[in-house]
């Protein structure tokens, strides 16, 4: 496992573009390698496609210029996380950033489920997947509770509106709905 190269973009220090070529916009996988705060590093899944991003590289380098802060991919971070929660997303900085644990999901399944789950809620400020379902951090409209429960089966979405209520609330509201 080989450390960091000093000549890497931000961009590519933050898990957003490829360490090899720097495109943003490119099927990309884990090189199992970090950057120095702890962000997985990627690189293009198809050794032609880097090839042929590099080319364009060399051939327009004002174009390679504007690759130095990246912001159009998720970056994916692998963290514990607690409580059996095996994903979470959010926005941090204005980078959409998302925790998977990899005791619990691969780095593929990780990034479907992702897929998935930002197309259905594409307003949330942050998503927790946890073994009842899904957590919504979002915003309601004021005409309506702070809080929503819906259930799908045997799973179940909660969305809260993090400005008017805490988690803590919310947690003490979950605890009351389970002893309806
Ligand atoms: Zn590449």
């Amino acid at each position: 496992m080989s450390t960091t190269v000093p000549t890497l973009t931000t961009a590519q220090l933050d898990g957003l573009a490829c360490v090899r070529c720097g495109a943003d916009d490119t099927e990309q996988q884990p090189t199992g390698d970090r950057g120095p705060d702890g962000a997985q590093l990627f690189a293009c899944t198809d050794p032609d496609v880097c090839r042929a991003q590099q080319s364009i590289d060399t051939h327009f380098p004002l174009l390679a210029a504007l690759r130095t802060k990246a912001q159009s991919a998720p970056v994916f971070v692998e963290h514990h996380l607690a409580d059996g929660v095996p994903l979470l997303y959010g926005h941090k900085d204005g980078t959409l950033t998302v925790t998977y644990d990899p005791a619990q999901l691969t780095f593929e399944s990780a990034r479907e489920l992702f897929a998935e789950a930002h197309a259905l809620y594409p307003d949330a400020r942050a998503v927790a997947f946890t073994n009842i379902g899904h957590i919504v951090t979002t915003s309601l409209p004021t005409d309506e509770p702070p809080a929503r429960f819906e259930s799908h089966g045997a799973r179940c979405t909660v969305t809260f509106d993090d400005t008017r209520i805490t988690k803590k609330q919310l947690l003490a509201l979950m605890d009351k709905v389970v002893g309806l």
